[in-house]
């Protein structure tokens, strides 16, 4: 049997027109961290998520890790992030020196605030503006929140905890560029612009890509003046190369910014077709017993970055990773959620704060083709195949 051509998970959506672009970083010879995509590239992603401007980076992992650098963070700090969520969200705590101590998630898949609250009232101490953690007697610096394949955390309550107890607050708006809150005190807020410091990345399953790149921003000038600083080798003197403190070469490249200018027009089309695309297999998933398309909150604009549908094994037939290899094994690319960080190797001794929810949906999910570039019908092929594969298994 011949087999369909592979429908992936998520690729990227890009165009030849991107070449105009490319062509002149040559000519002019501005390949590396200068030239002028870089700044119209900012430029357009400030104007964008509405704020006054933005600092680019090579990765959205070196944008978190400045962004903690800015914050001070420091060696012997522990700050909270969720076990739901790729490792890069929690990664560059370890490159400062500090410790992550994990959140269960609810059922939009982000944080518990909830479980937070509770965690910083009954296992912690509050002294002199500071939290310490009664257990390990550090100081809890920050919170790292993710906005979870695009749908937004809940952010007044988060910003709610963080006035109270004095906490820093990243937002990891990585996977949500485009996503904004329709409802309530940050009503035409974007997702990353609430928190102290907010990141984007533009990595290639990202919902535009610059190849690989990423985006900080913050309305508080002092924090974006050091990210930019820091991002750029700490240079204090440019003619005579003078460096008094210890910085990193993280600025993003003109050629990744020559991409990233032309991404950014055709972000809204992109989500468009995600949201079109998700409503299509709403309905048909809707019919198929046993599976659940996860919702986006509805008081938001979502971006709709990735779908995650529920496996219920007893109403479908079979379980989720016999499901995984039948799709993959027919060529639609499908994938479970990431194993939760607490459980990775590097982070097996860290804190965890009553995780249940989490691995509920760690075990249950997958997540389905979601391409922007994803026609009709593709969706259409995956769908017939979740049926066919129902019915098999009856
Ligand atoms: C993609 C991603 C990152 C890292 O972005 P890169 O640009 O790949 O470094 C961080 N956190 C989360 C939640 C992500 O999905």
């Amino acid at each position: 049997m011949i087999k369909r051509e592979i429908i992936p998970l998520s690729v990227p959506n890009l165009s030849l027109d991107i070449l105009d672009n490319v062509k002149e970083t040559i000519k002019t010879g501005w390949v590396s961290t200068g030239g002028r995509f870089i700044k119209e590239f900012e430029e357009k992603i400030a104007k964008y998520v509405k704020v006054e401007s933005a600092v680019s980076t090579q990765s959205g992992t070196a944008g978190l890790h400045l962004a903690l650098e800015a914050l001070e963070v420091e060696l012997g700090d522990e700050v909270i992030v969720p076990t739901l969520t790729f490792i890069a969200a929690v990664n560059p705590i370890r490159y400062m020196g500090a410790e992550p101590i994990f959140m269960d998630c609810d059922d939009t898949l982000n944080m518990d605030m909830n479980k937070l609250e509770r965690f910083l009232e009954n296992e912690c101490d509050f002294i002199n503006g500071k939290v310490i953690n009664r257990k390990t007697k550090k100081q809890i610096k920050a919170i790292i929140v993710v906005h979870v394949f695009g749908n937004p955390a809940n952010m007044e309550k988060l910003m709610e905890i963080k006035e109270k107890y004095n906490l820093n607050v990243i937002e990891d708006a990585t996977e949500a560029l485009g996503s904004y809150y329709l409802d309530g005190k940050y009503k035409g807020k974007h997702c990353g612009t609430i928190g102290d410091i907010g990141v984007y990345s533009f990595n290639a399953n990202k919902i535009i890509t610059t190849g690989g790149g990423g985006m900080v921003v913050s309305d508080n000038q002092r924090l974006l003046d050091r990210v930019a600083f820091l991002g750029v080798q700490a240079k204090t003197d440019c003619l005579y190369f003078v460096h008094d403190e210890i910085g990193y070469n993280y600025r993003m490249t003109n050629i990744q910014a020559a991409f990233g200018t032309d991404q950014i027009d055709k972000l809204e089309k992109f989500i468009e077709t995600k949201i079109k695309n998700y409503n299509l297999y709403k309905k048909a998933i809707g019919d198929i017993e046993g599976l659940n398309l996860l919702p986006f909150r509805t008081d938001v604009r979502s971006n709709h970055w990735f779908y995650s549908v529920i496996v219920d094994e007893d109403k479908y037939g079979i379980d989720r990773d016999e499901l995984l290899i039948k799709l993959n094994n027919d060529n639609i690319q499908t994938r479970p959620l990431w194993r939760l960080i607490h459980k990775q190797k590097p982070y097996l001794d860290n804190e965890v704060y009553k995780i249940e929810n989490a691995e509920f949906y760690e075990k249950n999910i997958i997540n389905i083709p979601c391409s922007s570039n994803l026609t009709e019908y593709n969706v259409m092929t995956v769908i017939k195949k979740l049926e066919e594969i129902k019915n098999a298994s009856i």
